[in-house]
């Protein structure tokens, strides 16, 4: 492992040794087991393959500048997963049996950890699914808890925190107004995929999703929350169809730190132009800073209605910064953890 050049890594899948499984059959759950075998076995009746009941979640492992290894916020994680369980009407694992499959996980891929210098972690990929056989649309009675990892970096062949461009999503939705938006479904993916490779296409970075009743108020990115700094305020959606961002709620608690005034309140399209800093956020990169979001009547349309700029297209914004380096901080342990953020592994 010693030659791994971590820090050259993106957040992609990194093969690792091991992954921890349990299942729940006939209302109870079976003791997790380490396998090497990467390949599950799986009834292809299963139901998370026709109608969808999956959900996951993604939190990760650090290793300090005190050498110390670190989970961060994996009770959150927890409790979301079980959120997302109960909207698909099906069993989740406990927050304890959560939580101690991902200590597993890691302890059987410990080598695997990358160094502090590398700025890498090694990403925890918790996934559950109903597994058992079935036709009939109904919830899942069986479900399986795979915790999984990849050792990840944010490298993206640009310096890290280097703005990017978005696009709003006018013809395409991520979340229906009473939809699913708020739980961490594969399923909410899946309606995005089409929508990213049109902005993709087009050279954008991210993707923005509207309210979908209205396509007035700003919701989220495919896979990261909004936030914005206006002023001496963090604003961010506050929304039903949004997903509930840890990263989100630790810069929030962050930026009220730091003195800043936190809003989470419904935010207009037309208000991106009173924005000083708009960022993405989220597990896999912390921030990504964006120095224009452009508005169009169709992904697939050569039009440009309107763009926003927001600061120096070179450079993070200053606010932005701060956070981001708060929260970096904390993680690598170069930072106080005041809030007892951390879990220690070692
Ligand atoms: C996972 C996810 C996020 C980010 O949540 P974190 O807990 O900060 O990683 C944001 N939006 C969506 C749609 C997500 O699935």
């Amino acid at each position: 492992m010693d030659k791994t050049d971590f820090s050259k890594r993106s957040f992609s899948y990194y093969p690792t040794k091991a992954i921890v499984i349990a299942k729940y059959e006939g209302g109870a759950w079976g003791k997790p087991e380490i396998t090497a075998d990467f390949n599950l076995s799986v009834h292809c009746f299963a139901g998370a393959f026709h109608y969808a009941p999956e959900c996951f979640e993604g939190l990760k492992v650090f290793r300090g500048a005190d050498n110390r290894v670190r989970m961060f916020r994996p009770e959150e994680n927890a409790r979301r997963m079980q959120s997302s369980a109960g909207y698909l009407d099906m069993a989740s694992p406990s927050e304890e049996m959560f939580i101690q499959m991902c200590i597993m996980c890691v302890k059987a891929n410990w080598e695997f950890i990358p160094p502090y210098e590398s700025g890498a972690s090694l990403y925890l990929r918790p996934v559950l699914f109903g597994s058992n056989p079935q036709l009939g649309i109904r919830n899942a009675d069986d479900v399986t808890f795979v915790v999984m990892a990849s050792p990840v970096g944010t490298y993206s062949g640009a310096r890290e925190l280097t703005p990017g461009t978005a696009v709003l999503s006018r013809n395409f939705d991520r979340a229906a107004t009473y939809g699913s938006g708020h739980y961490k479904l594969g399923a909410n993916y899946a309606q995005s995929l089409h929508a990213y490779n049109l902005a993709h296409k087009l050279g954008y970075r991210e993707l923005l999703f509207l309210d979908s009743a209205t396509h007035t108020y700003i919701e989220e990115f495919g896979s990261s929350n909004f936030f914005g700094i206006k002023g001496n305020t963090y604003v961010t959606p506050d929304s039903g169809s949004v997903l509930p961002s840890i990263t989100n709620k630790s810069l929030r608690q962050v930026a009220a730190d730091m003195g800043l005034k936190v809003e989470m309140r419904k935010i207009s399209v037309a208000e991106l132009a009173e924005l000083d800093e708009v960022n993405s956020c989220g597990t896999a990169v912390v921030i990504t800073p964006l120095c224009r979001i452009d508005d169009k009547p169709a992904l697939e349309s050569e039009i440009v209605t309107r763009s926003y700029n927001f600061g120096n297209p070179e450079q993070c914004g200053p606010v932005s910064r701060k956070l981001y380096n708060t929260i970096v901080g904390i993680q690598k342990g170069l930072l106080p953890d005041k809030y007892g953020w951390c879990l220690f592994l070692d």
